[in-house]
């Protein structure tokens, strides 16, 4: 049994309590790690760490961070495939999956922030009178990163990249149903040899450790990602505190399909939206909306092709939908799909658990469920299920369509699948999300911005918006007379 343990002041370190959380692989449903329950003198440890990392890293001329950056990508590159092994097994995501997404994309976070490291730049205002002002961005200090486990090493990375580039140093919180491959990173940051303290990385319960980071108050921003109820419990305590917060949050999001789109592709990209690592990505489409005229072929298409989709052993090559990450997470799953029946939906495909035979039989697995019948405003339709689960429903008119979209609390993507250009540039207006995919999805450019309204967050992820929120500009004005 491996024991994982925290990162701090650049060395590997049990928890100082000595206690330790089960870790499970989803597949197989069996106990095969422990992840340190970190406590208050943990997180006193890494606060300490951070502050002289902090001196450090702060002074470190951006091209040295952005080098530094770079070797940590080049160590995610030479261990590629041990961390998607680990990812894979650790998530019960495919390991295929793992090794084209996620490990690739955690190595890309790096090496864009190291760029973007060097590319930083802040605005001057020229006054007529004989003036002029220029920003000055700082890096906040402290700061601490809170991950979910969907996409665990990508997402972490996501938040840690921007942070180190701005010059800050990171206390960060990997899920603790994930923790592995934030674990073997911090081998790679030791091995890469960064800086002490500047990368710290410490593991356990969410309302424990996590919610430790949020209140301390020498940690000055809080990068959190995971769900909304969480997020909500994350703002009011770092709201009175006046921590800079960024919050990425849950999706209930809607895919449009219209009689006009090219009609394979438009089926092909709402089954890899609404499936793709079993439906446990926020920018997920659960919704779909077809307008009417083609709504039974579409139906009919789209069950069929997803009754294809392989359920089984990550391992496997072949697999293309592994386990859901935990129990309790697959009982929520199957929760939600008997509520759907509950409310009068119909399920088409799926609607259980499966069991795969051989090694995977206890593991946690549910099957690509399609449910029909079901209005907008109905829970099915509003609430989260982050889960291999989709509605599909039809619609008349492009106002109904817009309607329908927007009638959750959440907001934060959506893809539209026509090829009239100015329907779809008049929805991507109307539309309330952060993100809007235009006969495509999950297409991204790590320039742009990334986050929701509504109750999906606040603030912005991604190229320069990062570098703007882990940093704090300081107005300078100069009067030359
Ligand atoms: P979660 O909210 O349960 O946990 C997220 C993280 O917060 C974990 O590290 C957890 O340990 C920690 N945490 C839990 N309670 C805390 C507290 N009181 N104080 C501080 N930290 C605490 O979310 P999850 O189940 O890990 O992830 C799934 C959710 O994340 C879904 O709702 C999904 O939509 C969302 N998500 C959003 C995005 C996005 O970019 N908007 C991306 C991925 C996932």
């Amino acid at each position: 049994m491996m024991d994982i343990q925290n990162y701090i002041g650049g060395e590997l370190r049990p928890p100082a309590s000595g206690r330790y959380l089960d870790n499970f692989e989803p597949a197989t449903g069996e106990l095969y790690s422990r992840v340190p329950s970190s406590d208050a003198s943990d997180l006193e440890a890494a606060v300490d760490a951070a502050q002289s990392g902090f001196l450090a890293w702060s002074q470190t001329p951006a091209e040295e961070r952005s080098r530094v950056m770079l070797s940590l990508a080049e160590g995610i590159e030479a261990r590629a495939e041990e961390l998607a092994l680990a990812e894979s097994k650790d998530n019960g995501k495919p390991v295929s999956l793992a090794r084209t997404l996620d490990i690739p994309r955690a190595s890309a976070n790096l090496r864009f922030f190291a760029a973007a490291a060097t590319q930083f730049f802040s605005e001057s205002h020229q006054m007529e009178m004989g003036a002029i002002n220029y920003t000055l961005r700082q890096p906040t200090g402290i700061v601490g990163t809170i991950s979910p486990w969907n996409l665990p090493l990508y997402l972490f990375t996501w938040k840690i990249a921007p942070a180190l580039a701005a010059g800050n140093a990171v206390i960060a919180k990997p899920s603790e149903l994930t923790p592995m491959t934030a674990y073997l990173f911090s081998t790679i940051c030791r091995d890469v040899g960064l800086p002490a303290g500047v990368l710290n990385v410490v593991h356990g319960e969410g309302a424990v450790i996590g919610q430790r980071l949020v209140e301390h108050e020498r940690v000055s921003s809080i990068s959190f990602t995971g769900g909304t109820v969480t997020g909500r419990a994350v703002a009011r305590t770092a709201a009175p505190m006046f921590k800079k917060l960024s919050l990425e949050l849950g999706g209930k999001n809607p895919t449009l399909v219209f009689a006009d789109a090219v009609f394979e592709d438009a089926v092909e990209g709402a089954v890899r939206a609404a499936f793709s690592n079993q439906g446990e990505i926020c920018l997920c489409g659960s919704r779909i909306l077809v307008e009417s005229s083609i709504y039974e072929r579409f139906r009919d298409a789209f069950v069929e092709r997803v009754s294809t989709l392989l359920v089984g052993d990550p391992n496997a090559s072949s697999t293309q939908q592994g386990a859901v990450v935990s129990e309790a997470h697959m009982n929520k799953i199957l929760g939600c799909i008997e509520l759907a029946r509950e409310e009068g939906g119909t399920v088409l495909v799926g609607g259980e658990r499966v069991r795969p035979p051989g090694r995977c039989e206890n593991g946690w697995f549910v099957a690509p469920t399609v449910v029909e019948g079901l209005g907008p405003s109905c829970r099915t339709n509003r609430e989260e299920i982050f889960g291999p689960v989709v509605t599909l429903m039809p619609f008349d008119t492009e106002a109904q369509a817009l309607d329908a979209a927007n009638a959750t609390d959440y907001g934060l993507a959506c893809s539209i699948w026509s090829q009239d250009i100015s329907r779809c540039h008049r929805l991507a207006a109307g539309i309330h999300s952060g993100l809007v995919w235009i006969n495509t999805w999950m297409l991204r450019d790590l320039r742009t911005p990334m986050g929701g309204m509504k109750q999906s967050g606040v603030g912005r992820e991604g190229g320069f918006e990062a570098l703007r929120f882990f940093t704090e500009p300081k107005n300078v004005c100069i009067k030359y007379g």
